[in-house]
């Protein structure tokens, strides 16, 4: 078990700048580690290059040189997006060097307990679901992840008695070894990342890497429905609570009689809770039971249910525009996340979707399409998802090329009391840097649409 004291004198590579690469080095270096930095874009003259010669710490960027790994090196961290078949990660492996991710380094240093959240869909709603429950109880807690600042550099502030709620990806713990959060949320497993992973028992292996060191002490909360999470904490040694949306759960989190309950007390009725959606009800099981296992209070617990209305751009409510409900779902950048967004609502619902094209079908989203009203596509999948559209019988769609056209098609074949929701089914990069972006271009949209209604009306 490698210790803080360990990487004292030590000869650490950081593999890859961004946000997580600074925080490392910043760690490492306070750890007394000699640390080197290997960017692939070029920082010379820049200001990182500045801020990192000043801590002491060197930087080689440009390019990935392999004889770097051969340089004495006793550890690597490298960025979690950055793939395994790269060559430089690939030399580091065959050199029996540990390669891991800023998460296993942020466990290691960090003073208090980690509540983990992963799975395929859901941990960022999650992650600020049991981050808002733990603020108001009273326990000192800080939020790391997608949002918010990456956990080696929360990690810092965290004393003994607190907890840092952080999301954790398969990329992540593909990196880790030790990792061992005092709480895991396991929510759900499907594919997803497998361009990354190669395949899915790879995918399935990085995700219960988080439960791996898991003992007695420690607290598993997994859901109860999902086949897969099933099997995985199957022979976890950890204190395990399950939460299900289909009634009573031994120990756990459940929605019994149209209610949310926390191990036989009933704790606010379903239809209260400020989140929509039936993927949110799981969301806001996990999180009470994982919010719980840190001390959080009940009535704190059913509070944030009623008030936490979601994190923006996941399935979030920007507000009523000509008596039609507008939703922002840009995160939804895989299938599943927009089947579930459709199943959200009991009103007719007009979607806007479309956007980078991975080579999938959009076969599984047609039970789904049969439910909508009318879709507008949009971006390089808009010609799928059409064929997706005739063959689950839509009455009404059409295809545009940009999110601004859509929402003008949209607002077109929508009624009064009608849902406009955006829940693209994929990824963003076709037309948007981020899906932020694409979720900050889709509400401008709909507000030029009033403003320029509201100039016709007064001209
Ligand atoms: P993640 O951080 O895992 O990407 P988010 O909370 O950011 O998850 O949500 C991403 C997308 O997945 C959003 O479109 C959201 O509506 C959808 N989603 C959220 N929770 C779930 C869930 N439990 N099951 C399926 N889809 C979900």
């Amino acid at each position: 078990m490698r210790d803080k004291q360990w990487f004292n004198g030590k000869n650490v590579l950081v593999i890859g700048l961004a946000k997580s690469g600074m925080a490392a080095a910043k760690v490492l270096k306070r750890l007394g580690a000699r640390v080197t930095v290997n960017e692939a874009k070029d920082l010379n003259g820049s200001q990182e290059e500045k801020e990192l010669q000043e801590l002491g710490i060197r930087l080689l960027s440009g390019g990935h040189p392999l004889n770097i790994v051969d340089e004495g090196v006793d550890y690597v961290v490298k960025n979690p997006g950055i793939r395994y078949d790269t060559p430089i990660v690939k030399a580091a492996v065959d050199r029996n060097l540990p390669v891991v991710t800023e998460i296993e380094l942020a466990d290691i240093v960090c003073e208090g307990e980690i509540a983990a959240i992963t799975g395929s869909n859901g941990k960022t709603t999650t992650t600020m679901l049991v981050y808002e429950m733990l603020q108001s109880s009273s326990v000192p807690s800080y939020v790391a992840g997608n949002i918010g600042k990456v956990a080696c550099e929360v990690v810092a502030n965290v004393q003994s008695n607190e907890v840092m709620v952080t999301e954790v990806s398969s990329f992540q713990l593909k990196g880790t070894e030790t990792f061992h959060p005092r709480t895991a949320v396991l929510l759900n497993i499907f594919d997803a990342h497998l361009d990354y992973h190669g395949s899915r028992e790879d995918y399935e292996r990085s995700k219960a890497k988080i439960i791996a060191n898991m003992g007695p002490e420690d607290t598993v909360v997994y859901n109860a429905e999902d086949p897969v999470v099933v099997e995985m904490v199957e022979h976890s040694r950890a204190n395990l609570i399950p939460f299900s949306l289909n009634g009573r759960t031994k120990n756990g989190a459940y929605i019994e009689n149209g209610c949310f309950c926390y191990q036989g007390e009933q704790i606010l009725p379903v239809h209260k809770a400020a989140l929509p959606g039936r993927h949110n009800q799981e969301n806001m099981l996990a999180a009470m039971a994982a919010a719980v296992s840190h001390g959080a209070a009940l009535a704190a617990v059913e509070d944030v249910l009623l008030h936490f209305d979601g994190v923006p751009h996941r399935l979030q409510f920007i507000g009523s525009f000509f008596n039609r409900e507008v939703y922002n779902d840009s995160k939804s950048t895989n299938i599943l996340s927009t089947q579930k967004a459709v199943e959200a609502f009991q009103a007719p619902v007009v979607l806007l979707a479309g956007g980078l094209d991975r080579g999938n079908s959009f076969d599984d989203l047609i039970p789904s399409l049969k439910h909508v009203k009318a879709a507008v596509f949009y971006g390089e999948t808009k010609g799928k998802l059409g064929e997706a559209a005739m063959a689950a019988g839509v009455s009404e769609w059409t295809k545009t090329e940009t999110l601004e056209e859509a929402v003008r098609e949209a607002f077109q074949f929508s009624g009064e009391k009608d849902v406009l929701l955006l829940s693209p089914a994929c990824a963003s990069w076709d037309q948007f840097k981020t899906f932020e972006e694409r979720g900050h271009r889709f509400i401008q949209a709909v507000e030029n649409i009033q403003l320029s209604h509201l100039k016709t009306d007064t001209s």
